[in-house]
């Protein structure tokens, strides 16, 4: 049997051993601080108990109420297993396995005899908790009753492929049993309002073999829009809020909910390549082209508004009260993923390069355990924009964020390279050890500090192979894929390749650098890319950033901070003209931040957008009006 699948395929995030200055003690800082906090919280904030509860009522005793305002509590839960298991798979440790036994135990005894699992209708079905609808199914378009499967499937499957212990994969394939029972052609022909369940069922499909699975997430997509078979989930102040509003295939335009249509562009990506269907590869790309030509943020940001969680008009980018949220940024990431697995263009990693160097990494303070829900270019210091606070805060009434940055960042080397036939990708750059199918790799590098990047090859014998380095947009007067944001000038100088010393043979193809030749064992290649501190224009439909330049160095964003602006971040200006960038100077602090560069100035120090509100909330500009 041939089975179809993205051309090129992402490297196991097991496979590749961070040994770097960067996202090494990040990692680490979520092993050892955001993993156990998100999982306490889950005990403490009644996450855990409402299985416990479920699990009672099933065994027909009394049960105190489910504990939450959400109907999607239980997926905390998940997101934090799924977490625990990524971690486990890269570092074992029993005390960390055996809680995680006992909670899935936990959820198998709060799981219904036909396989429904929904602890805010199993502890009290007369009273389920709000959203919900009155009996099963019944509000999909808020009830996130399918939602929450999704997120069971995913942390089912990590639980699975990091322990073999298949005891919530069991679980998980009762309830998608439950669900391909219940919705299909031959029964209810609609959809959770929050898409997830997708990506999930794909999971599902490449850990089990079982194609049902594929054809259940594809069905799911295929009724969004449907007005000839169902009553579409639409709202008169925002019709595209559950990207309900057309059938997918036709859809061309970012809309709506930003984590509903990240997620639902990546169960898109997902069956356009495994089942395989095509016409979802072009709609997800124009709605790519829609998204970063209009509706990005320089940080990689999405969603420009509070209300709805959503998209804005197009260029509607307001800075202090940008959405942003840091899910949305962890679904961008895995949907940028997608689309360069799908075609091998270099535009997509540069969208989530400066994602993950941004606006994702923003949503987590430097000690681990604080988030931002809303990650905004600009601040006040006093707007609560962050679910009534103007800093961070350690945990939500709705917690999506902290657990799915507690699941994301495990996966993280997954992402530094890929491979496909005798091609090796290497996408993003942070010092490692990686055994590839092909090759073995180490890379020395301070990135993204310093953009010297050593790759030497291991092999144990004489491989006929093509290196495809991506050359980053930001080094090539690109910047996301768009004409969105432009550097000024002075351009940098041009990046340079050598192999073992010499100039290479290089020919660029989608953004890549490649060389193709016989590898031997201890060749090294060594690129340079300059990396001088950029001034940063947006496009003047943005009205907001009219007359105002932006700072970048290499793939990191920079803010001024209130107190690295002596007080004055209000009134500063910058001098007109387009030699800003000569009077900006990178500076390595050792001792600020965790160790970073920052960009002294006259007046003020920049600090990168991601380590901002470490030093307590106060105003923030990534935007500095010109005078
Ligand atoms: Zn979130």
């Amino acid at each position: 049997m041939t089975t179809t699948d993205y051309p090129i395929a992402p490297t196991s995030f097991r496979s590749v051993t961070l040994t770097d200055g960067f996202w090494l003690p990040r990692l680490e800082t979520n092993r050892t601080i955001t993993i156990p906090a998100v999982l306490r919280n889950c005990q403490d904030f009644g996450r855990v108990d409402n299985f416990r509860k479920a699990a009672e009522r099933l065994a027909g005793r009394r049960a105190g109420p489910y504990v939450g305002k959400m109907p999607f509590e239980d997926t905390d839960v998940y997101k934090a297993v799924e977490g625990a298991s990524f971690s486990l798979a890269l570092r074992s440790d029993p005390d960390l396995d055996a809680q995680l036994d006992s909670l899935i135990q936990l959820i198998a005894a709060a799981q219904e005899s036909d396989g429904y699992l929904y602890t805010g209708r199993t502890i009290d079905p007369a009273h389920p908790v709000p959203f919900a609808g009155s009996w099963r199914w019944s509000n999909l378009v808020m009830s996130h009753e399918v939602y929450n499967c999704g997120h069971l499937y995913e942390a089912a499957c990590a639980h699975y492929l990091a322990t073999g212990k298949s005891t919530l994969l069991e679980v998980a394939k009762r309830n998608a049993a439950l669900i391909r029972r219940v919705f299909g052609p031959e029964g209810r022909h609609d959809m959770d309002g929050h898409p997830i369940v997708e990506m999930g069922l794909a999971r599902l499909y490449r850990v089990t073999g079982d194609r049902g699975y594929l054809e259940q997430a594809q069905f799911f997509l295929e009724q969004r829009g449907r007005h000839d078979s169902r009553p579409l989930y639409m709202f008169a102040e925002n019709p595209g809020y559950c990207q309900d509003h057309v059938p997918v295939r036709e859809q061309g335009s970012a809309v709506g909910h930003a984590v509903r249509a990240m997620y639902m562009y990546c169960g898109m990506a997902d069956v356009a390549a495994l089942l395989p269907e095509p016409t979802y590869a072009d709609a997800i790309r124009d709605i790519w082209r829609d998204a970063v030509g209009s509706k990005l943020y320089l940080t990689g940001g999405v969603g420009a508004r509070h209300k709805g969680e959503a998209f804005g008009e197009a260029f509607e980018l307001p800075n202090d009260t940008a959405y942003a949220e840091t899910c949305a940024s962890i679904g961008s990431v895995m949907w940028n993923h997608r689309l360069f697995l799908l075609t091998g263009e270099s535009m997509y990693y540069d969208v989530l390069e400066q994602t993950l160097y941004n606006a994702l990494l923003s949503g987590v303070s430097l000690s681990g355990d604080e988030y931002f829900y809303v990650n905004p270019l600009e601040s006040d210091g006093d707007f609560a924009f962050n679910q009534g606070s103007a800093g961070r805060q350690p945990w939500f009434d709705v917690s999506c964020c902290p657990t799915n940055l507690s699941r994301f960042f495990p996966s993280l080397p997954g992402y530094v390279y890929a491979e496909a036939g005798d091609d090796v990708y290497v996408n993003l750059f942070a010092a490692s050890d990686a055994e590839l199918a092909s090759l073995r790799i180490r890379q020395e590098t301070d990135y993204p500090w310093n953009g010297s990047v050593r790759l030497r090859i291991g092999t144990s014998e004489s491989k006929r192979k093509r290196l495809l380095i991506r050359i980053p947009g930001w080094a090539r007067e690109q910047l996301l894929g768009a004409e969105l944001y432009r550097f000024e000038p002075p351009a940098a100088p041009e990046p340079s390749l050598r192999v073992n010393g010499a100039a290479a043979d290089v020919s660029m193809q989608n953004g890549y650098a490649a060389i193709s030749r016989d590898w031997k064992d201890g060749d090294v290649v060594e690129l340079d890319l300059p990396m001088p501190v950029r001034t940063v224009v947006c496009d003047s439909r943005v009205a907001v950033n009219r007359g105002r330049v932006a700072f970048q160095r290499g793939p990191v964003v920079y803010c001024v901070e209130e107190r690295d602006a002596q007080g004055q971040l209000a009134s500063l200006r910058l001098e007109a003209g387009g030699d800003t960038a000569r009077r900006l100077v990178p500076r390595w602090e050792p001792g600020l931040l965790g160790g970073t560069m920052v960009i002294g100035g006259p007046g003020f120090t920049a600090i990168p957008y991601y380590a901002w509100a470490n030093r307590g909330p106060g105003p923030m500009r990534v935007w500095l009006p010109r005078v």
